[in-house]
């Protein structure tokens, strides 16, 4: 029997990211760290699998590729944010190479930090209806609770406008920001047109620090969930302007519209829970992304305004 690479797949925990490379016998192999976002593991056997590019976009791996060097497989992955890594052989059959990607820097962004999410619409306020009679008030919900429970898994505080099928109104589901000293206020809804044939996520923004966040989530829902990307928008709330000037803070406000319910196949999508927990993974990743990006920017204001203290 050939020596080589038959399968790979990851898995996320908690704490670590796991690629496990499955090969008919025990494989020596190589780490290289080519820079804190990319690693290249060389193995000793060939690819019998295909060549392949597989996402997995779960917040630290983005990426794997397999291909064959020199009659060789080699294995390059593609992280999100820096982790390291540590090996370990399970052997059995097939042999298992299982590679752990700590997932501490994601924990270290989202520590502390305080996100209400707003699932949309609720009560006699269903939302849109899909052609087969999906209610977005139901959808945004189950997307809702997934989020939640990625943010406290990842280390952050998230609270929601509404557990239950009910009707909140806009200004509390605003005050609740105010009240938590919200970070980010998110409202998850769907997208709706009479074309039938109009698909994919959009977003809109309410503050000016939302334009960023909202940027980065519908990147990430196009890479995770390959969904057309219709833009952002400002969307101002002009009847609570007053809400907005009496915000001691300011932090970004955003809707985001998941997918099209109005769309079939989109609407046939949100039935499915692994849809609307991977629709959650791609709106934390863009949250991550977003955090990472203002602890630079605090970063890059510090060595302006001191550039010989650090
Ligand atoms: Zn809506």
């Amino acid at each position: 029997m050939k020596k080589g690479l038959t399968n790979l797949y990851a898995r996320t925990g908690s704490d670590f990211s796991t690629i496990a490379l499955e090969s008919t016998a025990p494989l020596s192999h190589t780490v290289r760290k080519l820079s804190r976002h990319i690693y290249e593991v060389l193995l000793d056997g060939e690819l019998i699998m295909a060549p392949d590019t597989v996402n997995i976009y779960d917040g630290i791996i983005n990426t794997i590729s397999v291909s064959q060097k020199n009659g060789d497989a080699q294995v390059s992955i593609l992280l999100q944010h820096p982790s390291s890594c540590r090996l370990k052989q399970v052997r059995g059959i097939p042999n298992r190479l299982e590679i752990n990607f700590d997932r501490a820097f994601l924990k270290q962004i989202m520590k502390e930090k305080m996100i209400v999410i707003d699932p949309g619409h609720g009560g006699g306020d269903s939302g849109r209806r899909g052609y087969i009679n999906l209610l977005e008030k139901n959808v945004v919900m189950h997307i809702a609770n997934y989020l939640k429970a990625k943010i406290i898994d990842a280390g952050g505080r998230a609270v929601l406008t509404r557990e239950k099928d009910i009707s909140v109104n806009l200004i509390d589901r605003l005050q609740a920001a105010r009240l938590l000293e919200a970070d980010i206020w998110i409202s998850i809804h769907t997208r709706w047109d009479r074309d039938k044939s109009k698909c994919g996520a959009g977003a809109l923004y309410h503050s000016k620090q939302g334009e960023l966040l909202c940027r980065y989530i519908l990147e990430e829902i196009g890479k995770k969930l390959k969904l057309e990307n219709n833009g952002i928008c400002e969307e101002s709330f002009s009847k609570l302007a007053g809400f907005f000037e009496t915000m001691e803070y300011s932090i970004p406000f955003v809707t985001i519209e998941v997918c099209t319910i109005s769309n079939p196949v989109e609407e046939g999508w949100l039935r499915s829970p692994v849809f609307k927990e991977r629709a959650a993974q791609a709106i934390i990743n863009g949250i991550a992304r977003y955090f990472d990006s203002c602890r630079y920017e605090e970063y890059k204001n510090i060595t302006d305004k001191f550039p010989h203290s650090l």
